[in-house]
């Protein structure tokens, strides 16, 4: 296999920026950054020059639903092979598949499909376009309040309960990931337990968790919070809720919905400045909306509408987004964050999340060649998937 070297105006790794970048690729991994000129040209390497352009690494989403018209609940091959497709055209070359409160059944359903797609994903996508890899799967519910459900069905919560985690994370067979609940409810401390024994991330999220049921949670190692601002308690200054314990411990990491819609302006300065760069993580919560028309289309287990770019369900509450990363960044540049901080927020905080940050969100020697080439507009105009796309 010839070796690429992808040369631009810059790369973003992204805690150190290169200029005069090189990015030596072979295969599916990247072999070699540096600068041109401290790096040579390997001998026999194809050269890709790419001038005014930045090369950042491929975004990392652990929220989202589905996109390109399909839901990852569908969890057929073709449901999911569309969903990577679509999101990889806008950046994301890997992500979390996210499920939605539905039955056990219907979870579990989800959970064996994903996975068995997950198992058969090849080492590098097949033909010369990018498709994002499918990293695990995160389960959304259905231990949440329903005081705080969103647009989560009511009928399919449950309280918490370990035999039905055992349930989700068997079917899953290895690729469960993260799981998002509600703190406060009877059963959820025990649950976070098995939870994290169980190699989960937990994810406190649809919480009308008070300061102390929150730090109770965090004290048994959920270390994230899910769309942070959305389907939460609100902040008030004698009962800060979940949202004062999220956004003063500091190793607690945050997601959060930056399409403008979800959170205004300055309550995400007010996230960006309590979190710093290192522990927001910019998710996408996209349907299968994304990438299309405005119009119709399911969620999980119930129908929402899109108008103007924006999800709605029957009864007009926010149901995910259409939100692609790369309109993520631009949002959280235009707020006035440096562009390294906001892509950071894009990969590597979310490659760590998933321990995962030796091969995923970084440009490094060993990582897989998932990049990102941006224009001085920070418009996607290349994609590279495990070595495919460029
Ligand atoms: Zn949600």
């Amino acid at each position: 296999m010839a070796l690429l070297a992808i040369c631009p105006e810059r790369a973003l790794t992204p805690l150190e920026e290169i200029r005069d970048a090189i990015i030596v690729v072979d295969g599916r991994r990247i072999v070699a950054v540096g600068r041109r000129g401290e790096l040579r040209l390997p001998p026999g390497a194809q050269k890709y020059s790419a001038p005014g352009i930045t090369v950042v690494p491929g975004f990392v989403d652990v929220h989202i639903h589905g996109a390109g018209g399909h839901d990852v609940m569908e969890s057929t091959p073709e449901a999911l092979g569309a969903v990577a497709a679509s999101v990889a055209r806008r950046g994301t070359t890997s992500l979390v598949a996210t499920t939605v409160t539905a039955s056990t059944e219907h979870i579990c359903r989800a959970a064996q499909g994903i996975a068995r797609y997950i198992a058969a994903q090849p080492e590098r996508p097949p033909k010369t376009t990018p498709v994002a890899e499918i990293l695990g799967i995160h389960f959304e519910g259905p231990f949440i309040n329903l005081a705080r459900r969103g647009v989560h069905p009511a009928e399919w919560i449950v309280p918490p309960s370990i035999p039905a985690l055992r349930r989700y994370v068997d079917a899953a067979g290895g690729a469960a990931r993260i799981c998002t609940l509600a703190p406060e409810l009877p059963g959820a401390l025990d649950l976070i337990e098995a939870a994290r024994t169980a190699g989960l991330v937990v994810g406190l999220g649809h919480t009308d968790a008070t300061y102390a049921q929150a730090r109770a949670a965090i004290e048994k190692g959920a270390r994230h919070a899910v769309h942070v601002f959305n389907a939460m308690r609100p902040f008030s200054h004698r009962e800060t809720g979940v949202l004062g314990a999220v956004l003063t411990t500091a190793n607690v990491s945050a997601e959060l919905i930056a399409d403008g819609v979800h959170v205004d302006a300055p309550a995400m300065r007010l996230l960006l400045a309590a979190k710093g760069a290192s522990h927001v993580l910019l998710v996408s919560d996209g349907t299968a909306a994304t990438g299309m028309p405005d119009g119709k289309y399911r969620l999980g287990t119930f129908e929402v509408s899109v108008v103007g770019g924006v999800c709605r369900n029957a009864e007009g509450k926010l149901a995910g987004s259409a939100l692609t990363l790369d309109r993520a960044l631009r949002n959280v540049v235009a707020l006035g964050t440096s562009l390294s901080d906001a892509v950071r927020m894009l990969t590597l905080n979310a490659a760590r999340l998933l321990g995962l940050e030796r091969c995923k969100g970084v440009l490094a020697p060993g990582a897989d060649a998932d990049l990102v080439l941006l224009d001085a507009n920070l418009e996607v105009v290349g994609v590279m998937t495990r070595g495919t796309g460029l």
